[in-house]
């Protein structure tokens, strides 16, 4: 598949600011450079300084599952960092219980009873 930088221009100009900074840290590793590019241009050009930057990785690190691949465990419901993992049933039709499995959660889709992983 070719890398198409005006499909990811496009869709950096559209995505939110915390979205951004997600891609810009917790997902870094998983990055193509030219993209990263993009990326870092449209934060400086929506105020975002390298500090505040900086910030929001360290604050997600602390809360995140780091994969092997170096890049943050994605929720299983949106593209946000995940901040708590579950064992849950995967359902057939949504109703049978079919098969355990693992679901994970960011802040906003983190159901009340969920811990945060400890580590
Ligand atoms: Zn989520």
């Amino acid at each position: 598949m070719l890398f198409d930088l005006e499909r990811v221009r496009k869709n950096v100009s559209t995505a939110t600011t915390e979205d951004l900074l997600d891609r810009a840290t917790a997902y870094r590793a998983g990055m193509e450079p030219d993209a990263l590019d993009v990326i870092e241009e449209e934060l400086q050009r929506r105020g975002v300084t390298t500090d505040e930057m900086a910030e929001h990785g360290r604050r997600r690190r602390l809360e995140i599952n780091v994969l092997s691949d170096g890049t943050a465990a994605r929720c299983s419901f949106c593209h946000r960092p995940a901040v708590a993992e579950q064992c849950g049933w995967h359902r057939l039709w949504g109703l049978v219980p079919i098969f355990p499995c693992l679901f994970r959660y960011c802040a906003e889709h983190q159901p009340e009873r969920a811990e945060p992983d400890p580590q």
